[in-house]
């Protein structure tokens, strides 16, 4: 929901170009997009050597979370304690194939602040306000704010059907970097020798395997 005293100065419009624009950017096809780095090797592998999603994935989505973020940037603009230091900023080391975006840099009180906007369904705002931030958002967050070297992470949460907001602050945790590092170089491997990550689960009924957008893909090869 968005509050009274916003006005829009994106439409609607011009969010679902800018969508559609990201989502058919060639290089990104062949990086390691932080926000994936914590799914199962094989589907990122997927990801990052330029196989296209069984299923024509909706530019709604895409469509929204850009809209939600030019509302909140709005607010950020209006308010006088907070600069905007630069919007869309792009993050990237070469050593470990890593490419990731930032939403906002913004600067208070003299602290650089990485911002990334989360726009989620009411289920999943009431499961982050009791347990904390989701696992993946924090590593995606903790990375960028590696690759940026300097500001601190933030996750901002959106509940989307009421329109109340979480914020969170994350750390670089040196192991779990390293663990990404790990990961990352072990992928530039297989991608070098075209070999496909062991699948990780037993059958196609894991979790994650029902969301997969490489699942038929994936399971047609027999064996691990
Ligand atoms: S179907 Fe399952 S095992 Fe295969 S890539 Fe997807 S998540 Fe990984």
């Amino acid at each position: 929901m968005m509050p009274k005293f916003v006005t829009l100065n994106t439409s609607l419009a011009e969010s679902i170009r800018k969508s559609m624009e990201l989502n058919s950017k060639p290089f990104l096809s062949e990086v390691i997009d932080p926000k994936r780095v914590t799914e199962c090797p094989r589907r990122l592998y997927y990801c990052c050597s330029g196989h296209l999603p069984e299923k024509p994935q909706s530019c709604l989505e895409g469509a929204h979370n850009e809209y939600m973020k030019q509302k909140w940037l709005h607010i950020f603009a209006k308010s006088s304690a907070i600069t905007i230091m630069d919007k869309n900023v792009s993050v990237s080391d070469c050593n470990y194939n890593l490419a990731g975006l930032i939403d906002v840099v913004v600067k208070l009180d003299e602290e650089i602040l990485l911002v990334t906007f989360y726009s989620v369904v009411d289920a999943d705002f009431q499961m982050i306000r009791e347990n904390g931030a989701f696992k993946k958002h924090v590593i995606e967050v903790m990375i960028n704010a590696w690759l940026m070297e300097r500001g601190k992470g933030i996750l901002f949460y959106e509940n989307r059907n009421t329109g109340e907001y979480l914020i969170y602050h994350v750390d670089i945790f040196s192991p779990i970097i390293d663990t990404v590092e790990q990961k990352c170089l072990q992928m530039m491997g297989h991608k070098l020798t075209g070999k496909i990550p062991l699948k990780p689960y037993k059958n196609k009924l894991a979790k994650e395997c029902k969301i997969c957008e490489f699942a038929t893909k994936c399971w047609q090869i027999k064996g691990a």
